[in-house]
């Protein structure tokens, strides 16, 4: 979908009104994976975005395709089951945009867990997944496995397997495969007002507004999900709901990897609190995460960290990795999510469950928490508790496959390298083709970020872009995996965004205006701050 069929599909909405199955609020993963659900069970769904797909959280989590480790630890043994299994389905069904990532965990002298204990967490962990994937390895071994990695009490180390992805991507994905069976989605679409009045008192639909033409329509619908995530009580709080949303902001700092090069995903346990914390690759930078607070700021904007999270995380990594002697000066620039958590009132944040809850408020459906690895699961949920309103077509279907065109089929002698044509399988599915016939000048390189000019263009041509931060912050990266956000990039992109987009001078001067804005508040470094007292979680 371009931007033409978005602007097609919103005159539709003000020109000819149908009751839709399900009307969806929420284009994270979790308002994705529903309107997945809604296509293969044959609903009439609509997904409507105030900000850009994948805006919220899903576009700035750790990237983790996990099974829980921490939730085998606590005894919830169904819910590690569960995303080991999702874990293994997206590996087989989406490779190149879910990918397997090794994790390598330190034991030290004194330190719980043992790895002898660890190890045994590990045998049970793989079993659930069907094969093994872990390794114990002596502490002379460190200087292979993570150099630099504090070697004082170090006793042993662990090795083991889980999986990794672009979240903003997953969304696009998720979106791409849902349209392709009929699905609608819409951004810069926000719900302003749940409407009642249907019978015996129930939602009936929302009054919709574009956020970028301002024009404002009236929809209706058997059931409306509000899969809005850490904004979920917003909608709730129309139906006069107490709210049930504490958001917890989760912050992260990318390094180049020429600085920082790690080939694992190594945690480690921050010195100040005793958390786990760690440092992973991703898309050819380092990352290290995260933190775990009370988000107070403007939920309107992006999240961003505070200057106090950027001592702990550096902190952390100094203490994990002393020798490296990372500072501010090598950061080239942050993230910061926000956890849609169900608050029970505990202390510490790290405390709150993470598992997601459903609501049915008169057929407004809320769901939150969760994580990205059991989108799936969550929709399935989700889909069966508006099932009552749907008669019956909520409930589960046989055919499971999120992905149905993830078949990767490598094309020989094409300019496109294999590495390369798999990624893009993952990424952009049934239309990789596409993106192959263009040959080595789709396949090149912007700067030294794995992202292609094919991708870029085919964002412009097909991705519903409408600013030029939807461009580099989430059909690309290009803005947090290049240094000062691809401002050495932006001429050449900006001439691009012209051609494909018909941007005039002076939008594009705007665009830019805006998206160096955006970047420079929310995934910049903020200010340098005194040295935290109090611990951060
Ligand atoms: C720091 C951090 C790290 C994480 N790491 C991992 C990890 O490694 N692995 C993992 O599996 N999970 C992880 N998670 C959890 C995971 O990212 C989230 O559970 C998931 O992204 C939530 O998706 P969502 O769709 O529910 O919410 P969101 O992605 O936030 O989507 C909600 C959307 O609703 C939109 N919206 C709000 N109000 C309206 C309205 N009125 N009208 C229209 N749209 C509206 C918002 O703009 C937003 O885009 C992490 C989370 C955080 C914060």
């Amino acid at each position: 979908m371009n931007s033409a069929d978005r602007e097609t599909l919103w005159q539709q909405l003000r020109q000819h009104p149908v009751r839709w199955d399900v009307l969806i609020v929420g284009g994270g993963i979790t308002g994705a994976g529903v309107l997945r659900e809604c296509t293969r069970r044959g609903l009439k769904a609509l997904l409507v975005e105030q900000q850009d797909f994948a805006w919220g959280t899903s576009s700035k989590s750790s990237k983790m395709v996990h099974g829980g480790l921490r939730y085998l630890a606590s005894g919830q043994f169904g819910l590690t089951r569960d995303s080991v299994r999702e874990r293994q389905r997206l590996l087989e069904e989406a490779p190149g945009l879910v990918d397997p990532l090794q994790f390598l965990m330190g034991h030290y002298k004194g330190q719980f867990p043992p790895g002898f204990i660890f190890n045994r967490v590990l045998d049970v962990y793989d079993l659930m997944a069907g094969h093994r994937n872990h390794r114990r390895f002596p502490a002379r071994e460190v200087s292979f496995l993570a150099p630099g990695l504090l070697e004082n009490g170090l006793k042993s180390l662990t090795q083991f397997g889980d999986a990794v992805t672009d979240d903003a991507r997953l969304v696009l994905r998720v979106l791409q495969e849902a349209r392709s069976e009929g699905g609608c989605a819409l951004n810069y679409v926000k719900a302003e007002n749940v409407l009642k009045g249907g019978s015996e008192g129930r939602v009936r639909g929302l009054t919709l507004q574009d956020t970028l033409s301002g024009d404002r329509v009236e929809v209706e619908a058997r059931v409306v999900i509000n899969a809005t995530g850490a904004w979920a009580d917003q909608l709730r709080g129309q139906m006069g709901l107490a709210g049930q949303i504490r958001p917890l902001r989760g912050s992260h700092l990318v390094l180049p990897q020429w600085r920082f090069p790690v080939s694992y995903s190594v945690s480690y346990f921050h010195p100040r609190d005793k958390r786990p914390v760690f440092v992973f690759p991703w898309e050819g930078t380092t990352v290290i995460g995260t933190t775990d607070l009370d988000h107070d700021q403007d939920m309107q904007s992006d999240a961003r960290i505070t200057a106090e999270e950027v001592n702990y995380l550096l902190e952390g990594i100094r203490h994990a990795f002393p020798s490296w002697r990372i500072t501010r000066e090598d950061v080239l620039c942050t993230w910061s999510g926000i956890r849609p958590v169900v608050g029970t009132g505990s202390l510490d944040p790290s405390k709150e469950k993470r598992e997601h809850s459903i609501w049915d408020d008169q057929g407004l459906i809320t769901v939150a928490g969760g994580k990205l690895t059991t989108f799936r699961l969550i929709a399935m949920d989700v889909l069966q508790a508006a099932s009552i309103y749907l008669e019956g077509q909520g409930h589960t279907v046989a055919d499971s496959r999120i992905f149905k065109a993830g078949r990767v089929a490598i094309k020989p002698d094409c300019g496109v390298a294999v590495d390369q044509q798999k990624r893009w399988w993952g990424r952009y599915g049934e239309v990789t083709p596409q993106l192959i016939a263009g040959g080595s000048p789709a396949a090149r390189r912007i700067g030294d970020s794995l992202v292609c000019w094919g991708e870029l263009d085919y964002a412009l041509q097909h991705e519903a872009v409408c600013h030029l931060d939807d461009l580099l912050l989430r059909r690309t990266r290009l803005g947090q995996l290049l240094p000062q956000g691809a401002k050495d990039y932006l001429p050449e992109i900006g001439l691009r965004c012209q051609r494909i987009l018909g941007w005039n001078d002076a939008q594009l001067r705007t665009e830019i205006d805006r998206y160096q804005a955006i970047y420079a508040r929310d995934f910049s470094l903020p200010p340098l701050a005194q040295p935290a007292a109090g611990a951060l979680s």
